[in-house]
């Protein structure tokens, strides 16, 4: 007898829906196969695996389509959604049977053959890609890129329903569910205004830090050791986890008790390295606090709601918590300790300071906490707008510096250095970039409700105790998988609809005394 099938009994829960968790089950079981295979090629694997690790992992793709399609989900769900008692929206089985039925309606409106088509354009566009960035050559790249967006729009028209109001709305729905352009562009507008006029004011009046000791030589062993320490801290069980080393940091909760984190390092710059670990740490802890453990496990309500939400977990432990004077207080003696000393001859001050600048730059995957948020604006903007047919694809160039220039006052030398620098449209990931800067709302948000909540958190994060914050996340976000929407959640969490002001007085209060403001 399954887990589900037992706690069903107890509870005695009709059998359509213990057959539908049990089916869920297995998926859950047969993705975190698929997510263990992928860790592996990302941190373990030899050169020499990759072809055999190709067709294990497309088999493994085919099994998982094929469980996420099967017809008996879809009985199974016509009959929990005719039975009244299952649908209270109060109840734990209410959500959880309205998810399933988005996830299955989601896998289902596509034909194969625009999956394969997809696939393929993709796989093509990527490589073409490649190479145009590499040879500065963005006409090369405009025809496979308009395949691949053809099919993108065709994909959007399929996954279009009755909550979206623009094909926009339906590829964001694949990553932020409910979440529409026009709210994110209520939210977007003011900020990118109040950012661009923040990086202007810092440019002529402030003065930047000094961070060059940043950059001094650092053993990659001790960076890993303090990394460990800090997030054991923060409360990652690593008797159910890990941190390896990989070359673009991700992180994978593959069950209950298994939750891998991935960081990178180099002598040379440690922030990066530190600042990549907290990152993953804070997508760790929201995986560790998910009730994986029941026998709900692979059903919505044990999952996460939405990139932008576990993207906030992440930004609040490496932004918040990470780039403040109370966490250097109790960290940069850690540090020294780890480094022999390294930091010693750096006083508290310029040391934070050092770690909250904000100057413009051209990449995106560089850029500081300020400055990020433009680049992910300007995204959302040309994306929606080529989505639209507002914008021709042999035009992007020209509109992104134009953009650029706007937003964050500098000249783009070149396509490479442009609007060819990120993989994700030769992925036909369109209504992705967002997430990113959601996230850092959803956590500035959070923060000013946290702090108000817990008034001396500043006093224990100093003294190295992260608990209360902890506690915090889990009651108010881990806890809850996917019962409420991520505007839901927010509200739920704050008491009020997401706003970008929070995210600004956040910025100004760290980086204005960066720059003697
Ligand atoms: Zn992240």
């Amino acid at each position: 007898m399954t887990t589900a099938q037992t706690q069903a009994q107890a509870q005695t829960l009709p059998k359509h829906y213990t057959e539908l968790c049990d089916l869920m089950h297995a998926k859950g079981t047969l993705g975190s196969v698929m997510a263990l295979v992928s860790w592996d090629q990302e941190t373990y694997m030899p050169a020499g695996g990759a072809k055999a690790r190709a067709d294990q992992s497309s088999l493994l793709a085919r099994l998982m389509h094929g469980q996420a399609t099967n017809p008996r989900i879809g009985e199974l769900l016509d009959q929990c959604q005719a039975d009244n008692d299952l649908n209270d929206p109060n109840s734990e089985h209410g959500p959880n049977i309205r998810e399933m039925r988005r996830d299955y309606d989601k896998a289902t409106k596509l034909p194969s053959d625009l999956v394969a088509n997809l696939a393929k354009a993709q796989s093509q566009a990527q490589d073409i890609w490649k190479v145009a960035r590499t040879n500065n050559d963005f006409p090369s790249f405009i025809p496979a890129l308009t395949t691949v967006m053809d099919l993108t729009k065709e994909k959007a028209s399929c996954l279009m329903s009755d909550e979206h109001n623009e094909l926009y709305d339906a590829l964001l729905g694949e990553y932020e569910p409910g979440s529409t352009a026009d709210e994110i562009e209520a939210v977007f507008t003011p900020l990118r205004d109040r950012l661009s006029a923040f990086i202007a004011e810092l440019k002529d009046n402030g003065t930047p830090p000094k961070v060059d000791f940043l950059h001094q030589e650092i053993a990659v062993e001790k960076q890993h050791a303090f990394g460990k320490a800090v997030t054991a801290a923060f409360g990652f069980d690593y008797s159910k986890g890990r941190l390896d080393t990989t070359t673009h940091p991700f992180c994978s909760g593959f069950a209950a008790g298994d939750t891998r984190m991935t960081t990178r390092y180099s002598p040379n710059n440690f922030p990066d390295a530190i600042g990549s670990t907290m990152h993953e740490c804070g997508h760790g802890l929201y995986e560790q606090g998910l009730p994986k453990a029941t026998g709900l496990f692979g059903t919505p309500l044990t999952s996460a709601i939405s990139l932008g939400i576990h993207e906030s977990q992440s930004r609040m432990w490496e932004n918040m918590v990470g780039r403040s004077k109370a966490f250097w207080t109790w960290a940069l003696p850690l540090a020294n300790k780890h480094f022999d000393g390294a930091f010693k001859d750096i006083d508290l001050d310029t040391f934070t300071k050092a770690m909250n600048t904000a100057t413009p730059s051209f990449i995106r995957v560089e850029s500081d906490e300020s400055t990020y948020n433009l680049h992910v604006m300007l995204r959302f903007e040309l994306e929606r707008a080529m989505l639209r047919g507002d914008l021709a694809i042999k035009d992007l160039p020209e509109a992104w510096n134009t953009k650029f220039k706007d937003f964050l006052g500098l000249d783009v030398p070149d396509d490479a250095t442009g609007c060819l620098q990120d993989v994700h449209w030769s992925f036909g990931l369109v209504g992705y970039f967002p997430t990113y800067t959601l996230g850092n709302l959803n956590a500035a948000q959070m923060w000013e409700t946290i702090n108000e909540q817990i008034p001396d958190l500043d006093t224990q994060i100093a003294a190295g105790e992260f608990g209360a914050l902890l506690k915090w996340t889990r009651e108010n976000i881990h806890q809850h998988g996917r019962r409420y929407t991520a505007s839901e959640t927010i509200e739920r969490a704050t008491g009020k609809p997401l706003g970008a002001d929070p995210l600004m007085r956040h910025l100004e209060s760290r980086v204005r005394p960066a720059y003697g403001l």
